[in-house]
């Protein structure tokens, strides 16, 4: 370990933000990151605790004392090391994760946790500014062609891996850039998207073809979810020109709010708003934009994705923007004793709510109103827990005045036209049914046919993604070659 004596020494520092008044002028990442000086005392904190609950919070279970330490160090490259042998992305984590490591780190029981995800972040952009992230084509091909559909986290990991392993990898992606959710649903002040394009590069020299535009399958009319397709690939086809499939198409179905009034212009699903957002910044011309500008908007459901829409409203300009949650509003502090080392409830403010927002908690939408077919109000309740349910509380009607309604709700599953198409098998919640025991792991009823990511586990975390997509692509790899070098 680093310091001995470092977690009494030092305090945690977070790292810093544009002021909001500033940074809701443009669509830029705005986190100002901790500089080598400041992540070297912030690794000295690790205490070496001896059972890291970190890194079993971890989802790819990033060696996080190990960076640690290497940090405090001063050795970069060593830590890079370290931390690509877990996660093949960890410049996009170390912006974006919700870093569930910190809730589990030991420190957190009587202080604040290590700054885990701000070290991370330190040293993937420092390992890519030394030039030391580098393609790693494999010594040996297999002669084997495997078939990634989606090329979010999941797929991407996936794809990284199996090529890395000598197999000629081709990614089809429906839409016209590459990178998933992290292209066109997390803003670009999140995360930019040059930062998926370098990983594109480095996985093209790895070998990877990368084929946008293409549909594999079918989506059911009138669908609503980015597609940008002028082609369509059959199961069959694909089937029969791969000796493997792996399924990584996220959970795209969005929840609906099917209340009086849901037909109106004006309301729209958050995924059809922020991609179009992330499409202007990339430099395209959209013939007709959701725009929030001028507006007053009312975003429903109170979690990343509704946060990520309160952010982009701000940043079109408009008149107020208040956000909805279903559930009541949850304690500022958790209770450590009863909650550690795991995830615990508790009042997050994002970045994008401290640029302007009215939160309402515990308040149920009864309608939306309209004149000439457009919004313009939605009529509320309040709402409270009794007997595990949520009844309405009476008088407590309101009406809330409104241009432009987002729904972020949450996804209910994956397009199941997809997973039809193939003859997949669904679970319970309409998911891609496989289970990720060692053995038998990632695969589907239909042979040859495997599944990762949202699309398997359901909507999720792009940590989660990436850990699928790493350990599907040892399933794969075993299954082609009987075994696999390959971590899990
Ligand atoms: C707005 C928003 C913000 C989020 N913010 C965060 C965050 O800050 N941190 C975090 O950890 N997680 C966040 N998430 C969740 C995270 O992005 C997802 O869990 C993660 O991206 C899932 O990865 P995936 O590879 O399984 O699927 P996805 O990223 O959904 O990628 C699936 C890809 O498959 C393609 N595809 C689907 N079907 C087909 C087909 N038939 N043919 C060809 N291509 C197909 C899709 O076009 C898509 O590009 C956010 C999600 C949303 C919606
Ligand atoms: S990937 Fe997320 S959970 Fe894992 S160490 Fe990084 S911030 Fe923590």
């Amino acid at each position: 370990m680093g310091k001995i004596t470092g977690f009494m020494e030092y305090e945690r520092v977070e790292e810093g933000y544009q002021p909001p008044a500033e940074r809701i002028k443009h669509y830029r990442e705005f986190v100002i990151g901790l500089d080598d000086a400041q992540a070297k005392v912030q690794g000295a904190r690790c205490m070496d605790c001896g059972t890291p609950f970190c890194n079993n919070g971890c989802p790819v279970n990033n060696i996080i004392p190990d960076f640690n330490d290497l940090v405090y160090r001063g050795d970069w490259k060593g830590a890079i090391q370290v931390l690509h042998s877990t996660n093949n992305f960890p410049e996009f984590t170390g912006r974006i994760c919700p870093a569930p490591c910190e809730a589990a780190c030991v420190l957190n029981i009587n202080d604040d946790p290590v700054g885990i995800k701000s070290i991370e972040h330190a040293i993937a952009d420092r390992a890519w500014k030394e030039g030391w992230v580098r393609p790693q084509p494999p010594a040996v091909k297999t002669g084997k062609k495997v078939a990634v559909v989606g090329s979010g986290p999941s797929g991407l990991a996936a794809a990284q891996q199996l090529a890395r392993a000598g197999h000629d990898v081709t990614v089809f992606e429906k839409n016209d850039r590459i990178g998933g959710l992290l292209r066109y649903g997390i803003p670009d002040f999140k995360m930019e998207k040059w930062l998926i394009d370098r990983r594109v590069e480095q996985m093209q020299a790895e070998g990877v073809t990368f084929r946008t535009r293409v549909l594999v399958g079918a989506l059911p009319d009138g669908c609503k979810v980015t597609n940008d397709a002028r082609e369509v690939v059959t199961p069959q086809e694909l089937l029969a020109a791969f000796d493997a499939v792996l399924l990584c198409g996220g959970a795209e179905q969005p929840r609906d709010l099917p209340v009086p009034g849901r037909e109106l212009d004006g309301i729209h699903f958050a995924m059809e708003f922020l991609p179009q957002q992330n499409k202007v910044n990339a430099g395209d011309k959209l013939k007709k934009q959701i725009t929030a500008t001028g507006k007053h908007v009312i975003v429903i459901g109170g979690g990343d994705t509704g946060s990520d829409c309160v952010g982009t409203s701000n940043r079109h300009g408009a008149a107020s923007v208040t956000q909805f949650e279903v559930m009541p509003q949850p304690p500022a502090q958790e209770n450590k004793p009863l909650t550690w080392p795991y995830w615990p409830l508790k009042l997050r403010t994002s970045t994008s709510h401290e640029e302007g927002c009215q939160r309402e908690f515990a308040i149920a939408t009864k309608e939306f109103v309209g004149k000439n077919g457009k919004v313009t109000a939605v009529r509320t309740v309040h709402v409270e827990m009794k007997d595990g349910k949520l009844v309405e509380i009476p008088g407590t009607e309101k009406e809330y005045k409104a241009d432009l309604v987002l729904l972020a709700m949450g996804f209910v599953s994956p397009i199941g036209t997809v997973l039809d198409a193939f003859g997949v098998e669904k679970d319970a919640r309409g998911n891609a049914k496989a289970h990720t025991e060692p053995v038998g792991g990632y695969a589907t009823n239909v042979p040859k046919v495997f599944a990762a990511g949202d699309m398997r586990r359901g909507q999720s975390l792009v940590v989660w993604a990436i850990r699928e997509g790493r350990q599907a692509a040892r399933a794969v790899d075993e299954f082609l070659m009987g075994a696999s070098v390959l971590p899990r």
